[in-house]
């Protein structure tokens, strides 16, 4: 063989790799650094939040991610995001997956993938049981305390064009507006205004009212066109459901013993 040829072959070879290393998906990246890495919510009740005692992230997407780690036998390390900064976070690559109350909505699809359903949620409203706020309709000429970068910011201004909407990093930051008198209402998924006014020294309080201003049926947020990695995660919830994991995780968390009890009354999608 002749220098060109030699070269020419070491180029294709090297060519060939790096073809390779870019194609190499989340699953293998993950498995050969030995740890998942998710994008969690860290103040969001029973969701992901901050354990007083242990000061470790718990919650019930956290307990689904370390099921997710389990499975494919890794650690798991969890990194705080916020509704603005979990989809660039991704994008970026600095986590693998988002288990943060995300709604799986076909505009974040430009940017991310997203998995089956793994919680359903409708948005309402918290309030002073004071306040004489019922709906939407009693928002107008008031302000409402929302996060940035979530859908519920984006709802309330569709359903309610007379209010004011203010947008906090953090939903436990809209509660504190609100108990300040700052704004009348905080607006966001039922599940995380029950976790917020019952994580209250006075939960009494503070009433979640008002009809669904939209449907929010969280998925997991996934790195754009990785089939393999999606395909995983979906089989694995599904797996979960039907081995009964998945309730038994729910039950911990949401279950009529708890501080959040609410009803497991829906159905994942399972496929055949
Ligand atoms: N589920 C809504 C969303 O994805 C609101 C909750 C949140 O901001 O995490 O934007």
């Amino acid at each position: 063989m002749n220098g060109f040829w030699q070269r020419t072959l070491v180029i294709l070879a090297a060519l060939a790799l790096g073809a390779s290393a870019a194609h190499a998906g989340k699953l293998d990246e993950v498995k050969s650094r030995g740890k998942l890495i998710a994008g969690v919510k860290d103040s969001q009740p029973p969701f992901g939040y901050v354990d007083e005692q242990t000061r470790q992230i718990v919650g019930f997407e956290i307990d689904i991610c370390a099921a997710l780690a389990k499975k494919l036998g890794v650690g798991l390390e969890l990194k705080p995001v916020t509704s603005a900064t979990r989809i660039p976070m991704l994008e970026q690559g600095a986590i693998d997956l988002i288990a943060a109350t995300m709604t799986h909505k076909i505009e974040r699809e430009e940017k991310i993938d997203f998995s089956i359903t793994y919680f359903p949620a409708t948005q309402k409203l918290l309030v002073h049981k004071d306040s004489g706020i019922k709906s939407v309709a009693d928002l107008a000429g008031k302000k409402v305390g929302s996060a940035k970068g979530s859908t519920s910011e984006q709802n309330i201004k569709k359903a309610q064009p007379e209010c004011t909407v203010v947008s906090f990093e953090t939903y436990p930051e809209a509660f504190l507006a609100l108990k300040q008198g700052k704004v009348a209402a905080v607006t966001t998924d039922a599940p995380i205004l029950l976790g917020i006014r019952n994580s209250d020294d006075h939960p009494e309080q503070w009433i979640i009212v008002g009809e669904d201003i939209a449907a929010e049926p969280y998925g997991i947020g996934l790195p754009e066109n990785d089939s393999d990695f999606r395909d995983f995660v979906n089989i694995t919830l599904m797996e979960m459901w039907k081995s009964g994991e998945y309730q038994q995780i729910y039950a911990k968390w949401f279950g009529p013993d708890t501080k959040f009890p609410l009803p497991l009354n829906w159905t994942m999608e399972i496929w055949p």
